[in-house]
């Protein structure tokens, strides 16, 4: 259909004014969150101590479907949405498909990513509660440099532990992250007790997520007028990412659109869970089927391989319980996986939908990974992020299906950043030096001796 413009731009009128919480619609909800020292669902009071009030009720909250964007965060989003839904018509046009394929771009701020959302919501809650600053931890960069970003417009102190290899593959984007006026601190480092404790335990780790996370929490804990926060897997992540997929239903709905696949990657699910956040609502209701496919790395294979059970969100084991698909917290993917989502769990959210056979997941290689991200910036002209690049291989190969059978699919899927800052991980992937690493099953066994035995689970 020609009359579906390349890009579906929405008015401002059109931003979203509510969040919407798929928890509300969900017959089976996620489990809670567990205090790892009694194995009881932590208090809004517990987790007081680490998180923003506001931020705890959101987090608890499985009941109310819509909730109200503050007027101070919607004129934040303004500044860079509601972002396009671009239909890929030359990417169509390259692979010889009868699919329809479109995506959601959230790139076009300079965070680089969807991380922004929930970044401007985390700081606006921080402030309104009167405090000084926040910490985090930041994994490829693109969380930092959101959360420095919103720290900045709303005058907060903002500490990021950045893991380690990326600290030094990716000095341009620390260098982003000082320029908003973060400190940013590679991890582990010796600057906190589990940090130090870590680095006796593995000396020469390049880090993990799981590492930055816990120094992360122990200085917020530590430190009076700090809170932590994180990017993403927290139900409270995925309400605010809600506005990525409202925008999106309401660009389908304008032009009559229909998807009959959406397709995300899932690093610790906030992107995917907010794309589908809507249409699973739909789904959940009986109002409409979508069939919804996570893509993860198969160096980290959550979903895929992982195990339906209680974890730590963190190596240091002092953070919270969540009932995820973790490959266990001791998990720590090679260090030759370029391609971002690293995280060793998953969204709770997202791990109910999937256990209860609402989603599919499929794991990728970063080869064939880069292969597509290649493809698809030479047809679109959009330089990828990696991340989002599981999204554009499985998003390609549906369509490569559709042109052997012919049928007239419609494809949705986001794609989540922009690669500017992943020119390493392109280098060794033009240079012909990029490997595959799968984890062994050994491997991983290894990894689930470290889940915890939670009783009564
Ligand atoms: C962080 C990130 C992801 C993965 O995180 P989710 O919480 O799974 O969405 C994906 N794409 C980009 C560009 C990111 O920055």
């Amino acid at each position: 259909m020609s009359d579906i413009p390349y890009k579906i731009y929405l008015d401002e009128s059109d931003l979203p004014t509510e969040w919407y919480n798929v928890r509300a619609d969900m017959k089976n909800k996620p489990a809670p969150l567990l205090n790892p020292g009694t194995g009881h669902p932590l208090t809004a009071e517990e987790m007081g101590g680490i998180f923003c009030e506001e931020l705890v009720a959101q987090e608890l909250d499985d009941d109310t479907a819509y909730i109200p964007i503050p007027a101070e965060i919607r004129e934040y989003y303004k500044t860079y949405r509601p972002s396009p839904l671009v239909r890929a018509y030359n990417l169509e046009k390259r692979l010889g498909t009868p699919a329809k394929i479109y995506y959601k771009f959230e790139g076009n701020n300079t965070s680089g990513s969807h991380k922004l959302n929930s970044a401007i919501a985390q700081a606006y809650y921080a402030k309104k509660q009167g405090l000084k600053g926040v910490t985090t931890e930041t994994g490829a960069g693109q969380w930092g440099t959101a959360l420095s970003m919103a720290c900045a417009y709303f005058d907060l102190d903002c500490k990021v532990y950045m893991v380690k290899v990326s600290y030094e593959q990716k000095p341009f984007r620390r260098e982003v992250m000082r320029t908003y006026g973060a400190s940013v601190t590679p991890s582990p480092s010796m600057e906190t007790e589990v940090g130090r404790k870590i680095l006796a335990e593995h000396p020469g780790t390049t880090g993990s997520l799981g590492c930055a996370i816990s120094e992360a929490v122990e200085v917020a804990v530590t430190n009076p007028g700090y809170r932590y926060v994180l990017g993403s897997v927290l139900n409270q992540v995925l309400l605010h990412q809600s506005v990525v997929g409202l925008e999106t239903k309401t660009a389908c709905d304008k032009f009559g659109i229909v998807p009959d696949v959406i397709i995300g990657c899932a690093g610790g699910g906030s992107n995917l869970g907010g794309l589908i956040a809507p249409f699973m609502g739909e789904k959940l209701r009986g109002e409409r089927d979508y069939r919804i496919v996570a893509v993860e790395p198969a160096s980290c294979p959550s979903f895929t391989r992982g195990k339906f059970a209680f974890d730590f969100c963190d190596t240091g084991k002092i953070c919270p319980l969540a009932k995820m698909y973790p490959l266990g917290s001791g998990f720590i993917p090679s260090p030759n996986h370029a391609g971002g989502l690293r995280f060793h769990g998953m969204s709770p959210i997202l791990s109910q939908l999937y256990h209860d056979g609402l989603m599919e997941a499929v794991a990728v290689e970063q080869t064939a990974v880069f292969q597509a991200a290649e493809e698809f910036a030479r047809a679109e002209g959009i330089l990828p992020a990696p991340e989002s690049s599981h999204a554009i291989k499985v998003a390609m190969d549906e369509a490569m299906r559709c042109k052997e059978t012919g049928e007239e699919k419609t494809i949705l899927f986001g794609l989540t950043g922009t690669g500017y800052f992943d020119l390493v991980a392109y280098q060794s992937f033009n240079d012909g030096t990029m490997t595959d690493s799968i984890p062994t099953d050994e491997d991983l066994e290894k990894s689930f001796a470290t889940l915890p035995v939670v009783p009564g689970t």
